[in-house]
């Protein structure tokens, strides 16, 4: 027996593929990334709590000759674990490790893979249809996040998609979909852009945002997935925008139908907040980000004006 797997028994650490579940939870509980592992760390101490380590299992430590210089040296065997467990998750393409992160990030992180989410919901039990309503990034969809944020803003921007672009209802289409979900929900701060309602639900210690990721040009009408066609919006105001209830002018005012004028009162109330004509009656832009080069293009709303609108 190696002396580390003699150490590993000796303190009775746990098994390695429970250290691997451990960290893929962890991962799902940070948005899918955790900084890379340090003795002393918080992340380090969070996954130690979860198995409710003493302190000796915490800070016992491997010693091995380093016969060159004839030293001693010493690396904590918990940590030497975790690394061990994460190597494997890698090996697995279970998450990526922190050289490939750096090169997408700038930061030294471990990441969860689509295949790595897809095992945590296993895990937690969560139905894989609920993948969507979560923050967790995975790297592939960190690389479409940047890919949408990095889009340089053309003046000649053209908001529909030409069909050799189009990728419909593939897994990669699903992986596009949460990255543009989430890259529209952080630009706009997770904010309706027309009420400003900002809100969350924790669904296994996730966060789950109540905003949804509109397109301008919808979909169906092969709108594009980036930030100059999308706008985030409360359930009430998406649906009002896709029904043309709503639009934007070109300066980001809000417009709205004249149509609501033939509705009886009451329709269109949560008690005193009438959700479409109090745009009428206090005339204001919509919350726009706080980055210009992610503000809505005049193309994409001239388009919903002209198409969408009831005018
Ligand atoms: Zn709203």
């Amino acid at each position: 027996m190696s002396y580390e797997k003699s150490m590993l028994e000796k303190y009775k650490m746990p098994q390695k593929v429970e250290v691997e579940n451990a960290i893929l939870i962890s991962l799902f509980n940070h948005e899918g990334i955790i900084k890379e592992f340090s003795t002393g760390d918080k992340i380090v101490e969070e996954i130690a709590n979860k198995f409710n380590l003493n302190e000796e299992q915490r800070y016992v430590f491997l010693e091995r000759i380093y016969r060159k210089e004839n030293r001693i040296v010493k690396s904590p065997l918990w940590t030497r674990l975790l690394y061990r467990a994460a190597d494997s998750l890698t090996k697995d393409k279970l998450i990526t490790n922190p050289k490939t992160t750096f090169k997408l990030t700038n930061k030294k992180e471990w990441m969860l893979t689509e295949e790595g989410y897809n095992k945590v919901l296993k895990l937690l039990k969560i139905p894989i249809s609920e993948k969507e309503n979560f923050v967790t990034k995975t790297y592939e969809v960190q690389k479409i996040i940047k890919s949408i944020q990095d889009k340089p803003r053309p003046s000649s921007y053209q908001p529909i998609e030409d069909n050799s672009n189009r990728i419909v209802a593939t897994r990669e289409y699903k992986v596009r979909k949460r990255g543009f979900r989430l890259a529209v929900l952080e630009a706009y701060d997770y904010k309706c852009a027309f009420c400003g309602l900002k809100i969350f639900s924790l669904k296994n210690k996730n966060i789950n945002w109540e905003v949804q990721a509109a397109h301008i040009v919808p979909h169906r009408e092969k709108g594009k997935d980036d930030l100059l066609n999308g706008l985030s919006l409360c359930r009430l105001h998406h649906w009002a925008f896709d029904e043309g209830w709503l639009s934007i002018y070109d300066n980001y005012m809000i417009d709205v139908s004249k149509r609501i004028e033939k509705l009886p009162v009451q329709y269109g109330r949560l008690n005193e907040f009438d959700f479409i004509r109090y745009f009428l009656n206090d005339k204001k832009r919509i919350i726009l980000p706080l980055n210009k080069n992610y503000y809505p293009h005049y193309n994409s709303i001239m388009w919903h004006r002209k198409n969408i609108f009831l005018s």
